[in-house]
């Protein structure tokens, strides 16, 4: 029990499905790849926090996405992410109550 191995798109839970696993999937390998430093263009950007980005040659440091730096699918992701969590409040408030004697 609860040993299934969903990598880190096992957060989201099994209910929301393929498509939005898999879209995580993409960003959470994108992330772990070094991204195009906007300053000297070079591949040496690397997550240095949520949101935090700096770049390994020049020293850069930006802001960006939680996820990337930026990017559509980012974008994309941030406001499925969103709406799931916001999902999740909603579904935590509506469960009912099946426990008292009239259920
Ligand atoms: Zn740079």
């Amino acid at each position: 029990m609860g040993t299934k191995r969903v990598g880190s798109a096992g957060k989201f839970g099994v209910r929301y499905g393929m498509r939005l696993r898999r879209k995580w999937l993409e960003v959470d390998k994108k992330q772990r790849t070094l991204h195009e430093c906007p300053v000297c263009r070079r591949k040496s950007v690397k997550r240095l926090s949520t949101g935090i980005w700096g770049c390994r040659k020049c020293g850069t440091k930006f802001a960006g996405g939680a996820y990337l730096p930026h990017t559509n699918i980012a974008k994309t992701v941030e406001r499925v992410v969103k709406r799931v969590s916001e999902e999740e409040n909603v579904q935590m408030r509506e469960v009912p109550e099946t426990s008292g004697p009239e259920a």
